[in-house]
């Protein structure tokens, strides 16, 4: 065996060279698997005893992206295209073995090669989408040449990866052999020499794909294919840059000859890589994993082991929580006050499985499967043998602080308690057990079922392991677990109280709830505060308002019209039966209209761009005192809160990344304009925002 480089040995096994990567932990592209590749490759092509190659992986994946950590960096040679070239035109047969995941430039590597075979469990896919990229390294090109242009479009635009008898089928792969890993477990490795040398002894064609051309062929001169994907991917894919420029760069592996198409799609890529989007999008990539980090709270902080878990409360949250422990096979009991509420709550968590799997995203097996999970119960004795318990009742402190008095009673001496409460102060929570240490807040987003976001709550007495459990098992039931610290409305919640402040000032100076929802989903959230506010019902709001004595002139006339958003089939929209398309009512333009008349304010007309920084702007102030009272870690947690639990566009990276993207100083200085037009102290600029202006820098890399 010889070392060609640090991660790459060339061997041979009778007549057939192979080139083994070993570069923990996913074989990324770096450098020298690059340098290895080429190197590799060449002596394998010189050396008359050898008839084959085949390229496979050490550890548990075969080669799974590029090295993103050479992102932004001088670009350092070989090329990966430097290495492609090579494979292709070797006169020798070249065969990847492929198991784990083939991913990014990883599966661009197989692409070059001249065949492909892959074990069963190998997933084969161009993610780079997800990082506001394209596939590079001839993917673009290469790809629709094996698969077709339609198949190649969805892979590349969606960047979720295909099962191997899906890649069989589209003819991606070759094979299916058996075997698991590569370098530990060698099946894979004898299946593909194996394959080798009967590429050798049959004298099969070395299969370039390059020069493939009956897939492109057949969509040359119908522009309606094309035309037909961008629309049918237009509802995802709006606002961001990159689906569109692979789109292009599939015309361009129809239109043009080869090499002319490589030289498109790397103008596409440049493009991509400097766009705004693409800079927010990998940002954002790093922001998430950063998220897991907690400074005192090492990774190798013992986490319990949740083997069963306990809900408290069947109502919209706790269903949905339940649903999370199920989906993952962890078997979890719901308890109830009362049996009526338990069966609602319980039957509701059986439609919306059943509705999954009418849409075919679920078997009934699995429905059966999950909904076993799941016991109900009405004797509070049930959390007896729960490693964690979250509480999800009525968000009244003194009900939250009996069921938790209650817990401690019952619960086993390590359990994690934790209260999905939205406002509430979890250290008062946990004052009423005798073990506050093992109290946080699990702070779940609705539907806790689908949202990915969930905000763990760390009280002033939480442990360490309290907090290593609560992030662990976020991860484990599929969520983006981010830690935060105890104030009103936590991090998320805190600031979205701000800009619905001024969504309410904006309708009564002059705008509309419809223009100033549209400024709002035009920017890239899903959707305006005001539909938000309709779906989430207007009704808790209000009596929250009646119960602290608090008016909302606005809000409170829609709702004593008994307009309690969608539920009721009018709020501050109205809604067609059946349909939950806002449509804007001319009674509530005349209820807003007669409340800013009441007020004395004179309307008038105000911009999509005021609408914006009268929106956003005091969010991100409102997240700048967040970092300084340490509420959040770090300003990538706020950007992943908001990208994950209130549907910011991920391509404008979270709303601290935005606002670097501005500029600290202009921020600031607009907010103090709106402070002397207004005379509102709400506009006054928090230290943390004001000083960093001044130095000129921003919250990510202040
Ligand atoms: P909900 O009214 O839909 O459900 C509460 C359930 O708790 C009801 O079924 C009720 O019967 C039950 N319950 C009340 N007292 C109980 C007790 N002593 N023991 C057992 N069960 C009891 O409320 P929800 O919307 O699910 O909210 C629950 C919690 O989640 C609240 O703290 C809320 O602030 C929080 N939360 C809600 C949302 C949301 O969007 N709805 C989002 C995040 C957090």
């Amino acid at each position: 065996m010889t070392a060609i480089t640090k991660s790459v040995d060339l061997d041979r096994r009778g007549r057939v060279a192979v080139l083994t990567l070993n570069n923990p932990p996913v074989n990324a592209l770096s450098q020298h698997v690059r340098q290895g590749l080429r190197d590799g490759l060449a002596q394998a092509v010189a050396d008359s005893g050898v008839d084959a190659v085949v390229i496979v992986c050490a550890g548990r994946t075969f080669i799974a992206g590029a090295d993103i950590t050479e992102f932004g960096k001088p670009p350092q040679t070989p090329s990966l295209h430097e290495a492609l070239d090579l494979i292709e035109s070797s006169p020798k047969p070249v065969i990847a073995a492929i198991h784990g995941t083939a991913l990014g430039g990883g599966l661009e590597v197989t692409l070059a090669c001249h065949y492909r075979v892959g074990v069963k469990d190998a997933r084969f896919g161009l993610p780079e989408v997800k990082l506001g990229l394209l596939p590079g390294a001839g993917g673009t090109q290469r790809l629709p040449r094996v698969v077709g242009v339609e198949k190649a479009l969805s892979m590349m635009v969606s960047g979720d990866p295909i099962r191997a008898d899906e890649a069989l089928k589209c003819g991606l792969i070759d094979e299916i052999v058996e075997g698991g890993g590569g370098g530990k477990a060698p099946a894979l490795l004898v299946a593909a020499v194996a394959f080798a040398e009967k590429v050798v002894s049959e004298k099969r064609p070395l299969r370039k794909i390059r020069d493939l051309d009956d897939k492109v062929a057949a969509v040359r001169g119908k522009p309606e294919v094309f035309a037909n994907f961008r629309k049918s991917v237009a509802r995802q894919t709006r606002g961001f840059r990159a689906p569109e420029s692979i789109v292009k760069a599939v015309e361009a592996a129809v239109s043009l000859p080869f090499a002319d198409g490589l030289k498109r799609e790397r103008e596409l890529f440049v493009e991509l890589l400097n766009s705004p989007e693409s800079k927010a999008q990998r940002y954002f990539f790093f922001a998430e994993r950063e998220a897991a980090k907690i400074p005192d709270v090492p990774a190798d902080t013992p986490a319990k082991d949740i083997k069963k878990a306990a809900v408290i409360g069947a109502g919209t949250m706790g269903g949905g929580i339940a649903m999370n422990f199920a989906n993952a096979g962890i078997p979890v009991t719901v308890v109830e006050v009362a049996q009526d509420a338990l069966d609602r709550g319980l039957g509701i968590v059986r439609k919306n499985y059943e509705a999954t799997a009418a849409r075919g995203r679920l078997t009934a097996v699995d429905v059966e499967t999950r909904m076993g999970l799941i016991t109900g119960s009405t004797d509070f004795n049930a959390v007896k043998d729960a490693d964690i318990i979250i509480e999800a009742v009525f968000e009244e402190m003194p009900v939250k602080k009996e069921v938790f008095a209650k817990l401690d009673g019952l619960a086993k001496a390590d359990a994690v308690l934790a209260t999905n409460t939205s406002t509430l102060d979890v250290d008062e929570i946990a004052s009423a057990t005798k073990r506050p240490e093992s109290v946080i807040g699990t702070h779940f987003f609705s539907p806790a079922n689908v949202m990915r976001l969930l905000e763990n709550v760390r009280g002033a007495k939480s442990s360490k392991t309290t907090v290593a459990t609560a992030m662990a098992i976020g991860r484990r039931i599929g969520k983006v677990p981010v830690l935060v610290g105890v104030c009103y409305g936590f991090a998320g919640n805190r600031m979205l109280h701000q800009r619905g402040q001024q969504a309410e000032k904006l309708i009564l100076e002059g705008a509309l709830p419809h223009q100033v929802d549209k400024v709002l989903t035009d920017f890239g959230f899903p959707m305006g505060p005001f539909a938000m506010s309709d779906l989430a019902g207007l009704d808790v709001g209000w009596r929250i308002r009646k119960g602290r004595g608090v008016k909302s002139p606005v809000a409170d006339r829609i709702c004593e019209l008994g307009r309690f958003g969608q539920k009721t089939g009018s709020g501050y929209f109205r809604y067609e039966k059946g349909d939950r398309t806002p449509v804007p009512d001319a009674d509530v333009e005349k209820i807003i209209v007669d409340v800013a008349t009441s007020q004395g304010i004179t309307r008038r007309y105000i911009s999509d761009e005021e609408i914006v920084q009268r929106l956003l702007y005091p969010m991100v102030n409102e997240g700048a005192k967040i970092l300084d009272e340490k509420i959040a870690i770090r300003a990538s947690d706020i950007d992943v809160i908001w990208v994950y639990g209130y549907g910011w566009p991920v391509y404008r990276g979270g709303p601290m990344f935005w606002a670097d993207s501005i500029g600290l100083k202009a921020l600031r200085d607009r907010m103090l304009e709106f402070k002397k037009a207004s005379g509102d102290a709400f506009w006054t600029p928090a230290p943390l925002l004001d000083r960093l202006a001044n130095e000129g820098k921003g919250f990510v890399n202040a």
